[in-house]
């Protein structure tokens, strides 16, 4: 299949978003049953990951660490005022890869699939690749 796009409106300025159920749907509509699905972020301040999706807490774990690193006040020489969302979703990452077999994603138990906003909110886009095989 060719490139799909979704669009996800983020609601504050920094969250995890389980996007989980929005990639299941993008596998079963490809009809590919084996082979894996890409998911690409399209922006320099949001980024896509996988963790855990039972205790809430992780994912505020996760930014309140982020924030730490990178403060949101810190002094930069970018000064549109997000550079700390330009280097929190560099360190996070644009893409991820996921396994299809027999019509399913292939994910741990524990495990959802996050797009991480850094600079919100916004709409952001998503891009999925399903490549059988
Ligand atoms: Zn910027």
């Amino acid at each position: 299949m060719g490139l799909k796009t979704i669009t996800v409106n983020t609601e504050s300025p920094q969250q995890f978003i389980d996007i989980t159920h929005t990639v299941r749907l993008v596998v079963r509509e490809s009809g590919v049953t084996r082979g894996t699905c890409q998911v690409f972020i399209p922006h320099t301040t949001a980024a896509v990951t996988i963790n855990e999706n039972t205790d809430p807490n992780v994912k505020q774990d996760i930014l309140d660490i982020l924030e730490t690193i990178i403060p949101s006040k810190g002094k930069y020489l970018h000064t549109e005022g997000n550079a700390h969302a330009h280097a929190k979703a560099s360190l996070i990452g644009s893409t991820i890869t996921v396994f299809i077999e027999s019509g399913q994603l292939v994910l741990g138990t524990w495990q959802s699939i996050y797009l991480c906003e850094f600079d919100g909110p916004r709409t952001r886009n998503v891009l999925f690749r399903v490549i059988s095989g």
